[in-house]
């Protein structure tokens, strides 16, 4: 796809600092998620990051080798400089399964402004790494798929994606999309950034798109649940997430999977996609966000994919 021509390393290369992290689980009440970090404000700017924005964390492991993460800066701080405080975790096995972290001690490590690399999916699988790519003929304001977490960080989403763009005229249809992988499990881990935190000076292919206004646009995600769950923004029409419902059953029927939306009042509130934050909705006023079990996804993927595509054909070709 277009999205994997590889490009020059440095062109969006920005900086790092040397930091102190210090797990700091007393302000997990404020609404934090185990991604989040409190970083100083001066020491962020230099490098050019805000609030608000995503960095990734590296830290020293064994052998010359590091690991690292995705984090959002949820908040920033003028005490030490270099001081960052990891907020958002509630046990010591979110900072294990996140950084590899055996305990909650402070580690040295650094914060990286650059969170996805130019590479191919390919190059990306084989270096546990984090791409994004963006398929779109520059103008298209009907439709945008997206897959925030392709990849091994929600299986078989961007694929979904890439379906229903294979499916409809460029004309009509753009997609963004993101894949992590890590060798050996854990890209959900190490990758997963939420919906509403998702910022566009992060990821520079969503910001090239961020303003185009589309009419609609569908999320794929998954999650643990053994259902599929359509939910969306306060303006999608509840007639659109029904038809959406219905020939969604229609494409896994026989499976005895659940399908439900929103308005069925059984989609748990973080999964429902209705907060004006959350990406999908960022990018138009008709925002649709699909969650799917992981045998929704692996064996039904295509088949959703295309019932997706079949109610939104006669809508965007008017
Ligand atoms: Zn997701």
């Amino acid at each position: 796809m277009r999205g994997n021509v590889k490009k020059k390393y440095k062109k969006n290369y920005k900086g790092f600092y040397t930091a102190q992290f210090v797990p700091d689980i007393s302000k997990v009440s404020n609404g934090h998620r185990r991604e989040h970090c409190s970083a100083n404000r001066s020491r962020l700017n230099m490098i050019g990051i805000n609030q608000g924005q995503q960095i990734r964390i590296v830290r020293p492991i064994a052998k010359g080798n590091s690991t690292l993460a995705v984090y959002t800066v949820s908040d920033v701080h003028d005490q030490e400089p270099n001081t960052v405080f990891v907020v958002g975790y509630t046990k010591p096995e979110d900072l294990r399964d996140r950084l590899e972290l055996l305990s909650t001690s402070p580690f040295r490590g650094k914060v990286k402004a650059q969170v996805t690399m130019n590479l191919t999916d390919a190059e990306a699988e084989d270096k546990s790494e984090f791409v994004e790519h963006l398929i779109d003929n520059g103008y298209n304001t009907k439709l945008i798929v997206i897959a925030p977490h392709g990849g091994n960080i929600e299986k078989h989403t961007d694929e979904q994606a890439e379906r229903i763009c294979e499916q409809l005229p460029d004309r009509y249809v753009s997609a963004w999309i993101c894949k992590g992988f890590k060798q050996g499990g854990g890209a959900y881990d190490r990758w997963h950034i939420t919906s509403t935190d998702i910022n566009e000076e992060s990821f520079p292919k969503l910001k090239s798109i961020i303003g185009r206004h589309f009419e609609y646009s569908v999320a794929f995600h998954g999650w643990d649940n053994d259902s599929i769950c359509i939910g969306g923004g306060q303006s999608t029409p509840p007639h659109l997430k029904q038809q959406i419902k219905e020939a969604i059953v229609n494409a896994v029927s026989g499976s005895g999977i659940s399908v439900e939306t929103d308005e069925d009042r059984t989609c748990p509130g973080d999964f429902n996609g209705s907060n004006s934050g959350n990406i999908v909705n960022r990018l138009s006023t008709k925002g649709l966000q699909i969650e799917q079990s992981k045998k929704a996804r692996a064996r039904y993927g295509i088949k959703i994919a295309d019932a997706v595509t079949d109610i939104f054909d006669p809508l965007i070709k008017v």
